[in-house]
């Protein structure tokens, strides 16, 4: 009987994993087509000075509207685009495609706003990243200094060989470099003394409970403490709340990022919000606090 109930197991285990092969597959091919179309385009979700509620930067968000699958989420198909190689050309499409959207908005009396570009640790591997960001820069006009390109740590841990010289490279052309999620993963301090980072992320999930919590507390504060220490601008991210963001203007974080500013939207509704004054505002959580 234990052998039968066993052998269910195993029967139910194998078409399980098929069933997430099969889907994997389905993903694959699908965004395969996809790479190129209309159907992955960009959302923009602004990052603010906290002192002055002025917007700072913005950062590029990949979405991916499927006729099939409808909306996939980035946490789904990234990680897939990832394993399969399709990252590098996408990558390449989407710092292009924010490099051109976001020149109108520096021309447009920004010109000092930061574009914020995620990169995968696989684009980081394939030979020809540093050309590729060169070229895009000098084909769209887009100015190097007004370009950040976000990393995350995954990749310092895993490509060890090389990446001295390719950050080093880009650091060198005047793009900046953010380490993005700090905290989640595989941190080690090291990594902020040895590579030429500007900015520092602090992941999303250290906002959760961190009013509440004093050990999240701590940690946000030295953080934040030791950032501004070693010269890097702090970034949080997932910021909801006013009492969150009072929080951050306490401890001296220089820019906050979330939904309590806004949620990542379309490029054409970047242009009202750039001269915004977000704000502390009293009564609490919104969608947005505009003080003017
Ligand atoms: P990330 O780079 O850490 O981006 C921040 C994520 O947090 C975004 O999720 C954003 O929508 C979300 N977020 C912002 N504010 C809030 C908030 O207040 N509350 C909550 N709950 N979430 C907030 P999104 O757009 O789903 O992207 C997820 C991840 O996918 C990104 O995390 C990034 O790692 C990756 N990704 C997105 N676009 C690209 C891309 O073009 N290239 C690469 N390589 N990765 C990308
Ligand atoms: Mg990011
Ligand atoms: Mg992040
Ligand atoms: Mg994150």
């Amino acid at each position: 009987q234990s052998k039968l109930a066993g052998r269910n197991r195993y029967c139910c285990f194998t078409a399980r994993m098929n069933d997430e092969a099969e889907a994997r597959l389905r993903l694959e091919s699908e965004l395969r087509r996809a790479v190129g179309t209309e159907q992955l385009f960009l959302h923009f979700q602004p990052l603010v000075h906290v002192e002055s509620g002025r917007v700072a930067g913005i950062e590029a968000l990949l979405r991916w509207n499927n006729p099939e699958l409808g909306s996939v989420p980035p946490d789904r198909f990234i990680p897939q685009a990832e394993t399969c190689g399709l990252i590098v050309p996408i990558g390449r499409d989407v710092l292009r495609q924010a490099c051109q959207t976001a020149l109108p908005w520096l021309q447009g009396g920004h010109p000092d706003l930061l574009l914020c570009v995620n990169v995968s640790p696989r684009q980081f591997q394939d030979g020809a990243f540093l050309d590729d960001v060169r070229t895009i820069l000098r084909e769209t006009g887009f100015p190097a200094g007004n370009l950040e390109l976000e990393i995350t740590e995954g990749l310092l841990l895993k490509e060890r060989g090389d990446i001295d010289g390719l950050l080093q490279g880009l650091h060198d052309m005047g793009v900046h470099l953010a380490i993005d999620d700090f905290g989640t993963g595989y941190s080690s301090l090291s990594y902020l003394e040895r590579y030429p980072f500007h900015t520092l992320k602090i992941d999303r999930s250290f906002m959760i409970g961190m009013l509440e919590r004093h050990e999240r507390k701590v940690l946000v504060d030295t953080i934040v403490a030791m950032a501004t220490g070693l010269g890097l601008k702090v970034i949080a991210e997932g910021v909801e709340t006013a009492e969150q963001l009072a929080r951050l203007r306490a401890i001296g974080c220089d820019l906050a990022q979330g939904y309590l500013f806004s949620r990542p939207v379309p490029a054409e509704q970047i242009f009202a919000l750039l001269d915004n004054r977000f704000g502390l505002d009293e009564r609490g959580p919104g969608p947005s606090v505009h003080l003017h």
